[in-house]
């Protein structure tokens, strides 16, 4: 069962400046994807890509152009204040800073606590204590730290305490941004090894952004390649990382340090959402590029029913 269901999402936004005047931001273009219940769906691409900007747009931080965003079966863009209160409820983030996402005025007890009082009014104190109690134990910490605040406390401990923070209140969805990137390596596989173990003790259900393809590859059910604000590749994670299609997956994996396939360079930088290329937005890095790559953009290609890329050299 699908628990979120995007189609053909578009999310654009003005910037301007004295120089150039004003101009768009073509930040998420046609995207469509599915997440099912209790899988880790990873969103994988270069910095800048519009992985961030996607989640943004789910949470309704930001507003969409067009599209649809359904979860359970609603659509996210036509909800009133009341249901975008009870999806933000049960649709949770995870920051990739656990430095600046936690309030350092705040001890443990009531960054854990606020949610409860903020969405379960009426709640004796006793119930607040317990579920705090039961939170901070199931991600590795103990009594006694509900007493401190933040500065007294790892990188390590403080995503620990912002992961409880939003499984609190026992989400159904769970976003996390890049939420080891900030961490010192020996402590990212903890962090990683709790995500996992939480999502099979509470049935969690994951979208996930990363660079690190390592960590995409321990921790995924499926992963989504975006380009420029596109989805261009889309599998089960054995398929993406054994059998990827699109040259830019290719490149992308090669430059895995990991990796045993011959690297691939990308000639140039990632064009500008500002002002993509036409046709398929990678021809002007790929060098597989054709003449209708230039101008037609690439139709859907499926080499299974979980796996499709969209590629001229496939249709
Ligand atoms: Fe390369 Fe053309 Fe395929 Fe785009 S459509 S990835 S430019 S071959």
């Amino acid at each position: 069962m699908n628990l979120l269901d995007v189609k053909n999402l578009f999310v654009e936004y003005k910037t301007s400046s004295p120089t150039s005047g004003e101009k768009t931001v073509y930040a998420v273009s046609d995207l469509s994807l599915c997440v099912k219940k209790g899988e880790v769906y990873s969103i994988a691409g270069e910095s800048g890509c519009g992985k961030s900007t996607f989640i943004k747009a789910v949470l309704r931080l930001i507003p969409s152009k067009s599209g649809e965003i359904n979860f359970e079966g609603n659509d996210i863009l036509k909800m009133d204040k009341k249901a975008l209160k009870d999806f933000r409820c049960k649709a949770q983030m995870i920051f990739q800073n656990p430095y600046a996402s936690l309030n350092p005025k705040m001890t443990v007890f009531d960054t854990l606590k606020e949610p409860l009082e903020i969405n379960f009014k009426g709640l004796k104190k006793e119930d607040y204590i317990s579920k705090v109690k039961e939170i901070a134990k199931s991600v590795g910490l103990k009594d006694e730290d509900l007493k401190k605040y933040p500065h007294e406390f790892s990188g390590g401990q403080r995503q620990r305490i912002a992961i409880a923070r939003a499984l609190i209140l026992k989400p159904a969805l769970v976003f996390a941004d890049e939420p080891v990137s900030a961490l010192d390596v020996s402590i990212q596989g903890q962090i990683i090894n709790l995500l996992n173990d939480l999502k099979s003790s509470l049935g969690l259900t994951f979208v996930f952004i990363s660079h690190d393809l390592n960590v995409i590859r321990y921790i995924s059910d499926r992963v989504g390649i975006m380009y420029l604000g596109e989805m261009v590749e889309e599998g089960l994670v054995e398929d993406i990382f054994s059998n990827a299609k699109h040259p830019y997956t290719q490149a992308l994996l090669s430059a895995n340090p990991n990796s045993e396939t011959e690297k691939i360079i990308l000639q140039g930088e990632l064009p500008s959402p500002l002002n993509p290329p036409a046709g398929c937005k990678f021809h002007t890095r790929c060098s597989f590029a054709k003449e209708i790559c230039k101008t037609q953009k690439p139709k859907t290609t499926y080499f299974s029913d979980d796996h499709y890329a969209k590629c001229h050299l496939f249709t």
